[in-house]
Formats: C-alpha cells, structure tokens, sequence
C-alpha cells in the first residue's frame, strides 16, 4: 500500500499543534504495519537548519498557477523511516517567518496543493491513496478530479481528506477559483467548492474526497449538529457513511517519562520521582518549592476553542481559595496573554504564565504537573491530554470531542477512571471539578490508583493505524493482510 500525506506541518519538521504530532507520527506507524507511507510537507524557513542541511535534491519543476508557471525544486529526507518529501518555493516558503496567516496564504497553499500533484510522476512516486489533512490540503481532491483524472498516472488514485479542525476552513474570495486553482464554474456551488460566495478550501477537501474522516468519534457526530458544524455541518450530514472518526494515539517512543532527556528525573511510574521533577519547575519559574502542593498544568494554544474564558473567570477565586499552583504555557490571543500574565503578577508564588511554544518546557509541565487542565468548548482529538495521561499529570477535562473518548471519569465506587471530567460549558462546574480532583489528590490511595490507569493506559497509534489501514484497503481493493 503507497500512501502520501500532504499536510501543512509534521513533526519534528515544523510545528503549531495536534496536527504536527499526527503527521510525525501515524505514517511511522503504518510503516510498521507494511505500507509505504510517505509525506510532503512545504519546505519552510522555520524548519530547523539541522533538518534542511540533511535533505536531499532532487529535482525542479514549473507548477501552474492560473497564467503562471512557479519554480518548484523538490527535496527530500528520510527520517525514523519515513521519506518526506519537501515542495520548494524561495517567496512562498522559503523567506519568510512562520507558517500561516499571511496575506497570500491562499496563493501559497494552492501552489502547495497543485505541486503535490504536479511532482508525483518527476520523482516516480505513485499512491495508491492521497491522504490531505485540513484545509491546506483540501484542493489537493478538486484539482485531481479536474487537472489530471484524463491521465493515467493519476486515474486510480484515491483520495482521503482529515479533519482535524473544522473551524479553520481556508475561505477565500470567488476570485481564486479560476485565476490561483484553475477550477472553473461547474465546481462552483454549495455542493462543491462555494461556501457563502467564497472558495472554501475544507469544502473542496470534503466534497472531492472518496472518504472524510476526523479526529475522534464524538467530534464526527458533533461536527453534523449546528452547534460544532462551524457552518458546514450540513455539508457533512450529507456525506453519510463517507465520514467516520478515529481517535489520535501519540508517539509513545517520544513522549515517554522514563527516556524524555527534557526531564531532570527520569520516571517509569513512581510518583515519587514525578515530584521531584515538580520540585525542579517550581525552582525554575520561581514557584514556592513544596513537593506536596498539586500543581496544575495547561498547554496548548491560548484561543477560544480551549475554553480559556472559563479559567478566567474563576482564577482569583482558585488563587485565593485553593491550595495549588497553576503552570501555564502557551501564546494566541492577546487578551489570554494580557489577562493570564497580568494575574501571574498578582500570584507569583502560585502562577506561572509563560508566553510562547517551547516544547522542552511543555514536557517538563507535562511531568511535574499533578492534574492536566483542559476545559475545551470542543476538541477535535486533543492530545495534550493522551501526553498528560502518559506522564501520570491527570486530566480534568470537558467532555466534548476526543476529550470524551480518552479520559473516562474516575469512579470512586468502582475504581475506574483515569481523569475528571464536566459536561456543561460552565466556569464553576470546572471549578468544581478540579476541587473534587484536588479531594481525591489528597487520598493517596486513590490518587495512586488514578495515576497508575492514566500512565498504563495504550495511546500508541497501533488500533488507529490499523483502522486507517483496514480503510485505504476498503478504498483501494487491496486485501488486508491476515494477521492469524
Ligand atoms: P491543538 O492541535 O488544538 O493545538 P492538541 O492537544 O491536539 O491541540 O495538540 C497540541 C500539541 O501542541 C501538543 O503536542 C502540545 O504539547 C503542543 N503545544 C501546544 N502549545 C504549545 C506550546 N506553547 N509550547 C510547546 N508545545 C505546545
């Protein structure tokens, strides 16, 4: 089986989020199980000069975009395994900072897409399936079905399209359709690529592809009611048995406690050593060193989706009322940036807020925090939470999306769980939440029992890649090998 993921980031290449862990990840996986799974990324500024100097090149081509034709040189890397392939374009990728929410980044991605198509035959790469995850890839299935379905170099390509996040949707004006992807009227309309008189970039993604999956199965029923379908749930209503959810693992070799250099205490699963790492980040954020107080970890994007307005809301009164610290990184909004540093100024012995992406410091948190905050208004997957779980930090999580399909509430009955969780999106249901937690923190017998579920639980890729696989072979006719 010949697969190609075309995406926008992929570990350890270049990254914002979840969707980088993914694309590092799932393609390792599937190697493993026998496909020879491949990636192409945009060959970015931001990549580490370690990273580029090792690639290789391999050839230029001229890509078409509308009445132009753009440079496109070709590199390549093979990494754990895994060939990644590199689309080169020195003012498209090359010299500038930082990966998206430029002015063009219409044009950028729409060369990216047509490139991915226009390099396969240049460096003797077939697919069986063309797997594109969000909307950066989304025109990848239309210009297939429109530029090359007549060749037969491309006829039996299957096309798969992931949703990793439906609020990003790459909407652009009607302009675009002709002069950037080269798509003419016929693909213009609610059922192709129109979305409220723009080109939608996802919809192009969701309507052209044989089969649309997300990231989780409650967010694949969530995205088809009005209230998480951001505008297009009907659209996804409509695909019926072409959509489906399978949850995201992690890459269990590199997020792994007893082996993350990142940590100054190696731990397999003793609790006791997972303080001292505690210890060592109160020391480094300035935090009072005390081994017994919880500490609570956030990572992640500081936007609205991680129901960053409902820890506003109740901060002071956890601050003032509770003993516990709050460890916080992450950088988004200016609002969250303003509000949660300004509050860390008031608590700085309780607090700590630090603004930017340092995945050295989120491991850290990841090890020395007793509970894992992430009260998201939805979630596609999350794995903040799969990484937290790993890392005995246990999560306190809304149940929405993925958030509900891998953190199962403890039971103090029956002894089951591996987090805490609330359903409505409600400041104080949280509040209340994270103080049951803190009881249960306090009950060493209990608190044992939760970590040792939470850190032996399976969040490898292997049931996820097997499913993704049991669908490329749906897709494609290919038998699924008999594992007996
Ligand atoms: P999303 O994809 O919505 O951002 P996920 O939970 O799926 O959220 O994935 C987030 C990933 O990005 C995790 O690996 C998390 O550790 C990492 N991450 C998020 N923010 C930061 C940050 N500021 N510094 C380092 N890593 C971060």
């Amino acid at each position: 089986m010949k697969l190609l993921f075309a995406a926008a980031e992929g570990s350890p290449f270049v990254k914002t989020g979840g969707l980088a862990d993914v694309i590092g990840a799932l393609p390792k996986a599937l190697r493993q199980s026998g496909s020879d799974a491949r990636v192409i990324l945009p060959k970015y500024k931001a990549i580490p000069e370690a990273l580029r100097a090792s690639m290789t090149y391999l050839t230029h081509i001229e890509v078409p975009m509308g009445w132009r034709a753009c440079y496109c040189g070709v590199f390549e890397l093979e990494h754990d395994g895994v060939r990644t392939y590199f689309v080169d374009n020195e003012y498209f990728f090359g010299a500038r900072d930082g990966i998206y929410g430029h002015g063009d980044d219409e044009e950028r991605f729409a060369f990216f897409n047509r490139a991915v198509l226009e390099i396969l035959p240049h460096i003797g790469f077939q697919p069986d399936v063309i797997h594109s995850h969000d909307w950066h890839a989304g025109m990848i299935a239309p210009m297939l079905h429109k530029h090359y379905r007549h060749n037969p170099y491309y006829q039996s390509i299957k096309t798969v399209f992931t949703i990793h996040n439906l609020q990003y949707q790459g909407v652009f004006p009607y302009s675009i359709l002709g002069g950037l992807l080269g798509l003419d009227d016929s693909y213009f309309h609610p059922g192709g690529v129109e979305y409220r008189g723009g080109v939608s970039f996802i919809k192009g993604g969701i309507n052209y592809s044989d089969h649309v999956t997300t990231v989780s199965s409650t967010y694949a029923r969530e995205i088809q009611s009005e209230y998480y379908g951001e505008g297009l749930d009907g659209t996804l209503r409509w695909l019926g048995s072409r959509l489906s959810g399978i949850v995201n693992g992690i890459d269990q070799q590199s997020y792994n406690p007893a082996s993350d250099p990142n940590l100054s205490h190696p731990y397999r699963s003793s609790l006791n050593t997972k303080r001292l790492n505690k210890m060592e980040l109160q020391r480094l954020l300035g935090l009072e060193q005390q081994r017994n107080t919880p500490m609570i970890g956030m990572v992640g994007r500081l936007t609205g989706q991680k129901g960053l307005d409902l820890v506003e809301r109740i901060l002071p009164e956890l601050m003032d009322y509770d003993d516990v610290q709050l460890v916080m990184l992450g950088s988004g909004d200016a609002h969250y940036e303003h509000v949660f540093r300004d509050t860390s100024n008031r608590y700085p012995h309780k607090l700590a807020v630090q603004i930017k992406f340092d995945e050295g410091l989120a491991r850290k948190i990841y090890a020395s925090s007793d509970l894992f905050l992430m009260p998201s208004r939805f979630e596609p997957c999350g794995l903040s939470q799969l990484i937290a779980m790993r890392y005995g930090s246990i999560p306190v999580v809304r149940e929405t999306g993925g958030l509900n399909d891998t953190v199962l509430p403890y039971n103090e009955f029956t002894g089951e769980g591996n987090g805490f969780t609330f359903t409505n999106y409600n400041a104080h249901d949280m509040l209340h939440t994270i103080r049951r937690a803190l009881s249960f923190y306090r009950q060493p017998e209990h608190w044992s029992r939760i970590a040792q579920q939470a850190m032996g639980g399976d969040y490898s890729w292997g049931r996820s890649a097997a499913e993704y696989y049991a669908l490329y072979a749906r897709l494609t006719g290919v038998q699924v090998p008999d594992k007996g």
